[in-house]
């Protein structure tokens, strides 16, 4: 099933102070994708691994991916930002970057997330992705660098 929230449910989400928000990928099936803001006791718990591994993380043998909420709160483009980063850590799982992240990995995850959400249609995450492309990468995105990952995301 395809769960996708709006960008008003997410507002009176973080209105209403929940601390957790939880859906299930689109991207993959198989795959729970928990926001956790900082009231969350899970919070101090998971800060360290984003500290090390950015906005989000897979957790290991768990089919369970985990994104810092705090870097949406008050973000007016809150739910671009989420479905970027939720392609993301989905690309990193369907390459099978399974060792510690190096810059390679990361240049490969960003590469699968463009697939990922030109393949539904989400133009603004990809912008957003373009957009900050050279500063996250050292180098200019070009469509050909899209071949190999194509390949190995079938
Ligand atoms: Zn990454």
């Amino acid at each position: 099933m395809k769960i996708v929230i709006t960008e008003s449910q997410y507002r009176k989400i973080i209105n209403e102070e929940k601390t957790q928000i939880e859906f299930r990928s689109e991207f993959l099936n198989d795959v729970i994708v928990v926001v956790v803001f900082q009231d969350d006791p899970l919070y101090d718990k998971v800060k360290g691994f984003f500290d090390d591994y950015g906005f989000g993380f897979m957790v290991p043998g768990q089919n369970l991916i985990i994104i810092d909420g705090e870097i949406l709160v008050d973000q007016p483009d809150a739910k671009n930002i989420l479905k970027f980063i939720e392609a993301h850590e989905i690309s990193h799982v369907l390459l099978g970057h399974d060792g510690p992240r190096n810059q390679k990995d990361e240049l490969e995850a960003d590469l699968g997330a463009y697939l990922l959400l030109q393949k539904r249609g989400y133009d603004e995450p990809i912008e957003m992705l373009l957009h900050h492309f050279k500063e996250r990468h050292g180098v200019e995105f070009e469509e050909s660098m899209l071949d190999d990952i194509e390949n190995r995301l079938q």
